[in-house]
């Protein structure tokens, strides 16, 4: 079985992975999740502590840390599960349609 392929629109169904699972790890920058979303999470940074309890739960690249310090979301993996926000002590993290 492939562990890394390019999926995008010249790939058969034959090199696709059984029930299209993503079996090698460490390559969530290979792919947009930011295509799926219906809700986004809007950073209040007023209201951030930096705690950075957001970052690590988030299940994508989408909330960047530079020198301890988390920065606005990355919008392009953002797949608005809002699991980011639900972790949030201080409700820095609202969650939004996204039109
Ligand atoms: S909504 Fe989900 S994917 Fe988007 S930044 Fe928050 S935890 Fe990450
Ligand atoms: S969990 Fe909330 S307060 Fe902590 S870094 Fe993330 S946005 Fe800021």
């Amino acid at each position: 079985m492939t562990n890394k392929i390019n999926i995008d629109e010249t790939i058969s169904w034959q090199e696709i992975t059984p029930g299209g699972n993503v079996c090698a790890s460490g390559n969530s920058e290979e792919f947009h999740t930011g295509d799926w979303r219906t809700i986004k999470p809007v950073f209040i940074a007023d209201k951030c502590n930096q705690c950075l309890l957001c970052a690590p739960v988030c299940p994508d690249l989408a909330i960047p840390v530079k020198d301890g310090k988390r920065g606005d979301f990355i919008y392009e993996y953002c797949k608005g599960c809002g699991i980011c926000a639900k972790v949030c002590p201080v409700k820095a993290i609202e969650m939004k349609a996204d039109n």
